[in-house]
């Protein structure tokens, strides 16, 4: 049985005794790189098969202890988000689409046999933590604080099920700029030895083992001089899915975006979404649907295809100037980044800090 929280939970803050001072933090966040530095507290709530979820609190941040047994140590049964919270010039803060976060992570329990929670209780858990931790928000342009809620299978139980206790937490950890010096197009590997998901399996899932199958071919790509790898479909080895963490757009010479449809094995990013409506606010046409290597490869070289970018919460926008692989390369890794590719970073990111109107309504204060 899989319960799913029917009522708002209750959470309760136990105040950490050696949280950081404000020179100190301001040291971290003077610089503080992505994923080095966490704030002084966290978010963890528990559920059992028998009480649902119970016990919403906010602690110091700190080590996990977990028997040896957890199933998650053995199995992998867990799931994660990924969003940021913002600074607008006035000091409020800001995330940007957190219910679709909320659903996703409910999407991603679902495949995994987790129980679902709240999309409220999610919403709530963010809160909680802001209200402590709200002073490790930077303020620099394009900084930000990730928040990165996660779940996973606490149960001590070798026998291989779902589990029957789960724990949920939410850590944060405050993010520099992505690009130091502006942004700067990578290079990136086709692998065509590895895959990260096949039909019926968890791509679409927001899950530490699909990025599990991800590191060796990111091995692959670092020692091919590229930053990040695209995969291949599984079955035909001949359409573009996406990178280790990143959705991909193609950008033909009349505006149009062309994007890998959501075929199950491709996680749904709430950027890549973003990115088809504000690309059709504009009048751009988009189309998702299967795009092949051979259509990027041949458009670049024709002249057809005009920009390639990767998109996700992290970098927002990536441009990408070449696609290697063992056999080919397309694009000339020298190349700038594409017009469309920058004006749309720029729209997105002026929305998340405030500088833009908000249009759809993507944007939730929590402090
Ligand atoms: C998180 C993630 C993305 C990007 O999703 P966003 O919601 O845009 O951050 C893309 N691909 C994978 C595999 C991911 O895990």
């Amino acid at each position: 049985m899989t319960a799913t929280a029917t009522f708002p939970l209750n959470f309760r803050t136990v105040p950490s005794q050696t949280a950081r001072d404000a020179a100190a933090r301001d040291e971290i966040l003077a610089d503080p790189g992505f994923g080095r530095h966490f704030t002084d507290h966290m978010v963890e709530i528990t559920w059992t098969v028998d009480d649902g979820w119970h016990d919403a609190q906010v602690v110091p941040y700190g080590p996990i202890t977990l028997d040896p047994a957890a199933s998650v140590l053995h199995y992998a049964q867990e799931i994660f988000e990924g969003l940021k919270a913002y600074r607008h010039a006035d000091g409020s803060i800001w995330t940007f689409r957190p219910e679709a976060n909320a659903l996703r992570l409910q999407r991603s329990a679902r495949r995994l046999a987790l129980p679902e929670l709240g999309v409220e209780d999610f919403l709530e858990s963010l809160r909680q933590l802001l209200a402590v931790d709200k002073d490790w928000v930077p303020s620099a342009p394009e900084t930000s604080l990730y928040l990165r809620p996660f779940m996973y299978a606490s149960e001590s139980f070798l026998g291989v099920r779902a589990a029957h206790t789960v724990d949920y937490r939410v850590i944060a950890s405050p993010a520099g700029a992505y690009f130091h010096g502006g942004v700067t197009p990578v290079s990136i590997w086709l692998s065509t030895d590895y895959n990260r998901a096949g039909r019926g399996g968890m791509g679409a899932a927001k899950t530490g083992g699909n990025y599990a199958a991800s590191l060796l071919p990111q091995n692959e790509a670092y020692e091919q001089g590229c930053a990040q790898v695209l995969f291949l479909d599984s079955l035909e080895g001949k359409y573009i899915e996406e990178l280790g963490g990143m959705n991909v757009f193609l950008v033909r010479h009349d505006g149009t975006l062309i994007t890998p449809s959501l075929s199950g094995t491709i996680l749904e990013g709430i950027t890549r979404e973003s990115i088809i409506q504000l690309a059709r606010d504009r009048g751009h046409a988009v189309e998702e649907r299967p795009v092949t290597v051979d259509e990027w490869r041949d458009g670049v070289e024709s002249g057809e295809i005009t920009e390639v970018f990767a998109c996700g919460t992290a970098a927002v926008i990536t441009p990408i100037a070449q696609l290697k692989s063992r056999d080919f390369a397309i694009g000339d890794p020298a190349a700038p980044a594409g017009k469309l590719t920058m004006s749309l970073r720029e729209e997105l990111t002026d929305i998340q800090y405030g500088r833009r109107t908000d249009h759809h309504g993507w944007m939730t204060r929590l402090a």
